[in-house]
């Protein structure tokens, strides 16, 4: 029988590290492919259209909504994200490995419709520290920057106890191994 790639879902709260860990971990792992999500959020200084989002219109995204293109989507912080089916099927039939980065919500989703797929939260130290390390990022206004710390209580509840996977990101280093390990199935 034809391999198939494995689906690995990656959520946590917003400055929780997600970002950083996967750059690392991919540069490594050039096997993963990284599942690229379509949102109506603007990019941000440096972001490019195809590699970070597809950032498209919300026409676009309606488009593509109707068409069934999507494997979940969400709203998050008032922006509209969403996986695309080509993203991950193409690769997982081809025997690929996939990694797929979305909002916690979205991970139950994938979860739900995909037989399988792993979730993976990424946890921060603290909320205190989460919200050192949104301002220190300089993205976001105060206002956004409350809003994604005020989700975080239920995220991490949600990542405590339905995940299969909890990486506490205190040192980046080491939650990068930990992480690279759980991709070639040491963990788990
Ligand atoms: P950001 O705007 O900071 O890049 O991402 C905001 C949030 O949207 C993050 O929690 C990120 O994981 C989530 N996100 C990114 N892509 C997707 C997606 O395709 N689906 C869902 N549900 N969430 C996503």
């Amino acid at each position: 029988m034809k391999k198939t790639g494995r689906v690995f879902v990656v959520a946590g709260p917003s400055g929780a590290g997600k970002d950083t860990l996967i750059r690392r971990v991919l540069r490594d792992a050039p096997g993963v492919h990284y599942a690229v999500s379509a949102t109506t959020r603007v990019p941000r200084k440096g972001e490019v259209h195809g590699k970070d989002y597809y950032f498209l219109g919300e026409e676009e995204f309606d488009r593509l909504l109707e068409r069934g293109e999507f494997l979940e989507l969400e709203e998050v912080y008032g922006n509209r994200y969403g996986t695309l089916k080509s993203e991950v099927e193409d690769a997982v039939s081809s025997g690929r490995d996939v990694l797929v980065e979305v909002d916690v919500k979205g991970a139950l989703t994938v979860r739900s419709k995909l037989d399988g797929a792993l979730l993976i939260f990424i946890m921060p130290p603290s909320i205190e520290e989460l919200e050192s390390r949104l301002r220190k990022r300089g993205t976001d206004p105060e206002s956004e920057i409350k809003t994604r710390t005020g989700i975080a209580p239920w995220e991490i509840e949600t990542g405590e106890s339905v995940f299969d996977v909890v990486i506490v990101n205190r040192d980046v280093d080491e939650a990068a191994d930990e992480l690279a390990g759980v991709l070639r199935g040491e963990k788990v």
